[in-house]
């Protein structure tokens, strides 16, 4: 039997990132990646297999990142944490000194009558199951997409640039609204029907009909709706039946329970991404949001912790992403303000349009809006969103950072920023920053 210092299960983003940061480390000489498929899909890029890559071998995430570290194409079935083995479905046993944890996550899928049916695909991160779906779709064909979250809106926008009639089915009064405030949902809504998609908000779909294949998707409101093609698009569940299956405490939101080290009950075993139980930064409780950027995130972390013990602690996810749907971008950082409020904060918000770049007849300028919240008790931010062209992801990102480092109202309407007509908007229509001036005068 062969022992590597360290063994992950799952080649995706969290373990590629902890096995490629460990071995930058130099310090653990024989690591292992062991994955399920034989080729692996970058999951964020999926939605574009359809549009705008128009194949799956664009959107393959090349093994040549993790250099030398080795790859084994097989499935783990079980951990024997006494023995520090594991068992793989190809018949091999494998000796481990630490075991990483990265195996991801799964498409729920709801029990509803003809989700069985031929042409009714879930969004399994899997590149024979994706080219599938890829070749049923043809221009011209119906397209249902039930759930308008960030994916489902993303299938939306690519299924119609192929020529699709789409329609896109969510349960709640908006799409996107578990990410962003009304206003952004809105704007997206528009930008969705401005560009073919028929969006059907308030909708539950309870059952999908056809002989052997789907033909209609029916909601409850009674409505019969024409479907050559069904894809399911309501969320992921923690994939953690390897875990449970080892005595691995699993929970409240489902995901495997890890300390701010990243690890788990066992001191030898560390759980990283979608797999994962996520705590908020703000709260300490358990959150649902699960993303790539967190699963790259807890990757680092694992691996400086793998390396020099105790060394980096996680101290809680800030939820940060941005989507392009039909031209227009949303990006979110950390709460929104139903969230906040949920949760007990008493929010001041402050608001700020203006062109990204200067003056405003720079080629390629486009609006920017950004609306930031504050903590009424002591000012420091908590959340932030914005909305507009290709700037949007990196505001985004600063935000994310303003928020780690919990600034104040008053820091960040002082906040030292540098501009570039070609680049930037002005410095003085910096979005962030007029919006923090706009909270300031809310506060006082
Ligand atoms: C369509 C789509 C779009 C997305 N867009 C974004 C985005 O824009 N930004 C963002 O931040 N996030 C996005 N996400 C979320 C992001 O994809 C996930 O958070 C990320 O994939 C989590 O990475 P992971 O490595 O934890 O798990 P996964 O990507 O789920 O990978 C799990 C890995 O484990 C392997 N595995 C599982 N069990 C076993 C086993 N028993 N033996 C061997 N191997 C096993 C699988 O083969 C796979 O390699 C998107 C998700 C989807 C589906």
């Amino acid at each position: 039997m062969k022992t590597w210092d360290l063994v992950i299960v799952g080649g995706s983003a969290a373990g590629f990132q902890v096995a490629i940061s460990a071995k930058a480390q130099k310090r653990m000489k024989k690591i292992l990646v062991i994955r399920k498929e034989p080729k692996a899909v970058v999951p964020c890029g999926i939605p574009y297999i359809v549009g705008t890559l128009g194949s799956i071998e664009k959107n393959l995430l090349p093994d040549t990142l993790l250099g030398d570290t080795d790859l084994m194409i097989d499935e783990v079935t079980s951990i024997d944490r006494k023995a520090k083995t594991i068992s793989t479905a190809g018949g091999e046993t494998i000796g481990y000194e630490k075991l990483v944890l990265a195996t991801g996550s799964v498409p729920v899928i709801p029990k509803m009558p003809g989700v069985e049916l031929d042409n009714v695909f879930a969004v399994w991160k899997d590149a024979d199951y994706l080219a599938r779906l890829h070749n049923a779709l043809e221009g011209g064909k119906n397209v249902i997409i039930i759930g308008g979250g960030f994916i489902g809106a993303e299938f939306a926008d690519e299924c119609q640039k192929m020529g699709c009639n789409v329609t896109i089915v969510e349960l709640l009064e908006h799409c996107l609204l578990l990410n962003c405030s009304e206003e952004f949902c809105l704007k997206i809504e528009d930008k969705l029907q401005e560009a073919g998609v028929r969006v059907r908000t308030g909708c539950r779909i309870q059952s999908i009909e056809g002989k052997g294949k789907v033909e209609y998707a029916v909601c409850d409101q009674g409505e019969r709706m024409k479907a050559d093609l069904v894809i399911l698009a309501i969320g992921v569940t923690p994939n953690v039946d390897l875990a449970r299956r080892a005595g691995l405490p699993i929970g409240e939101l489902g995901g495997i329970v890890v300390d701010q080290y990243m690890i788990t009950s066992d001191p030898d075993i560390l759980a990283i991404g979608d797999c994962a139980e996520k705590y908020s930064f703000f709260t300490g409780k358990p959150t649902a949001l699960r993303l790539a950027s967190t699963a790259a995130r807890e990757a680092r972390i694992a691996a400086a912790n793998l390396v020099r013990p105790r060394s980096q602690r996680n101290l809680g996810t800030i939820g940060v992403f941005a989507t392009m749907i039909a031209g227009t971008a949303v990006g979110v950082a950390g709460l929104t303000e139903s969230g906040a409020t949920q949760q007990g904060f008493d929010v001041v918000t402050g608001e700020a349009a203006a062109v990204d770049k200067h003056p405003g007849g720079m080629p390629g300028a486009t609006d920017l809006r950004v609306k930031l919240l504050f903590d009424r008790s002591n000012g420091e931010i908590l959340g932030g969103q914005c909305c507009g062209g290709v700037s949007t992801g990196e505001m985004a990102n600063c935000m994310a950072t303003l928020i780690a480092t919990k600034m104040t109202v008053n820091r960040v309407a002082t906040l030292r920023v540098g501009t570039h007509p070609a680049l930037t908007a002005s410095p003085l229509t910096y979005q962030i920053v007029k919006a923090a001036e706009e909270a300031t005068l809310r506060l006082t």
